[in-house]
């Protein structure tokens, strides 16, 4: 891979210098010159020449043919015989994406004795179920799984494949992006398809959150995705639908697989469910200690709510990663989002930015937590929260009072 100038072509006009990232770029006699130690191959002059005198050599390779791949393609994550939630997700935003691009939306079931699902899938929009089904998947293993996803992919060429980014999506999405010789956009937050070529684009958050970056996968199939879990809406289940499963033939020796999987062990850690909470209370640094979480518990009882943290206090050790909300934590969408001493820093609100009612009490009024809120408390949480605590008690009362005016 190189850039060429076109020297018949160059007018000298600088141009590809000025847009040249990396100053790699000089005018010698009234041509361009480039010095091959700083270029790193990005492009920005090609596109910035006038009179296309540069030249990207790998645009000269032919390009692949791309007519033959059709259909959206869920993988259909299962962990003993139970689909993932992140997978009711995936079909949800799948429906859509088909329905977009007018192909239709697929499942794909690996395991062992699973193919009872292919139903569940249907109901949840999937048109196709393909299944692949042997004793040896019955655990996931990347080797195993890769070998028969990536056949399904040569054979059945989806035009689009979307993972959970889970830790098994997670693991195996580049796996197979690489044997199919694909391009892959880990931990998307949005998906979208461009009106007017019909190609997906991919957003997710890069630079420690600090911006957006929506990529495309122009030359290559199936454009494949993972998608964070909790961040897309789920599909709605429908008893009648109707669709077709298909037996996917594959090969898989008994070597292709090199993990061994002995035993699966589930940690006694205290399981919470984050993304089906319909009120939180979550707290941060402003709590001062690691017993004030078991204020907020309180509240979160008292709502139906549970508890949810910043990833400050995860840190720091005061309660445990499975209740961090954001970037790096879980993505929520509650009806009601409770910030309790919580700064409102950007990786925090990509978590729960979504959520329907947000709430904050904060000490400084210059949080940004405040930027996001519907309903702003300046004050200190363990003065608020008792007195809101309080009135939660004597609602019955309040609302007497005020019917009886
Ligand atoms: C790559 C990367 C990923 C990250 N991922 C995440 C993530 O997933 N989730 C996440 O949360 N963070 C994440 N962070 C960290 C994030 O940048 C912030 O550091 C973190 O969110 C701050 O937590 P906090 O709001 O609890 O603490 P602070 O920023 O210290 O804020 C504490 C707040 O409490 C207020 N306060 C203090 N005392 C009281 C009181 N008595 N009453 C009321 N208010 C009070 C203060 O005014 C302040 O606003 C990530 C950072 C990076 C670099």
């Amino acid at each position: 891979m190189a850039i060429n100038i076109l020297k018949d072509k160059c007018k000298g006009c600088n141009l590809c210098a000025k847009a040249c990232p990396f100053g790699a770029i000089t005018i010698q006699n009234k041509i361009a010159v480039i010095d091959v130690n700083k270029c790193t191959l990005c492009g920005a002059c090609v596109s910035a020449c006038p009179f296309e005198a540069i030249e990207k050599e790998e645009d000269k390779k032919p390009k692949k043919d791309l007519s033959g791949y059709k259909g959206v393609w869920v993988f259909a994550e299962q962990r003993n015989g139970k689909i993932m939630p992140v997978v009711i997700e995936l079909l949800g935003e799948g429906r859509k994406l088909a329905n977009e691009v007018d192909t239709d939306l697929c499942a794909v079931l690996v395991g062992n004795d699973v193919s009872k699902l292919a139903d569940e899938l249907i109901g949840y929009g999937a048109d196709k179920v393909y299944s692949i089904q042997d004793e040896r998947l019955e655990k996931f293993t990347t080797d195993g799984y890769t070998t028969v996803i990536t056949q399904a992919i040569n054979k059945y060429k989806p035009e689009i494949v979307l993972m959970g980014a889970t830790h098994i999506g997670r693991d195996l999405a580049p796996r197979v992006a690489a044997r199919v010789d694909t391009g892959l956009t880990a931990d998307c937050t949005k998906l979208e398809i461009d009106p007017d070529d019909k190609k997906i684009r991919q957003t997710r958050p890069a630079f420690g959150g600090n911006i957006m970056a929506t990529i495309i996968c122009p030359n290559h199939r199936p454009q494949m995705s993972t998608v964070r879990p909790g961040v897309m809406e789920k599909a709605k289940f429908d008893n009648n639908r109707k669709g077709e499963i298909i037996e996917v033939e594959f090969e898989l020796r008994d070597e292709d697989i090199r993990t061994k999987v002995i035993e699966v062990v589930k940690s006694d850690k205290e399981m919470v469910s984050l993304t089906d909470a319909e009120i939180i209370v979550s707290g941060g640094m402003g709590l001062g200690n690691a017993d004030g979480f078991k204020l907020l518990k309180q509240l979160a009882d008292k709502l139906g709510g549970i508890i949810a943290s910043s990833r400050a206090c995860v840190d720091i050790g005061w309660i445990d990663h499975a209740y961090q909300v954001g970037q790096t934590g879980t993505t929520v969408k509650p009806k009601i989002y409770i910030a309790c001493g919580i700064s409102g820093a950007i990786q925090h609100v990509a978590g729960m930015s979504d959520s329907d009612i947000i709430i904050a009490i904060n000490k400084n009024e210059n949080a940004p937590i405040f930027e996001i809120a519907d309903y702003g408390i300046v004050g200190d949480l363990y003065t608020v929260i008792p007195q809101f605590m309080e009135s939660l008690d004597n609602a019955d009362s309040l609302l007497e009072a005020v019917k009886a005016k």
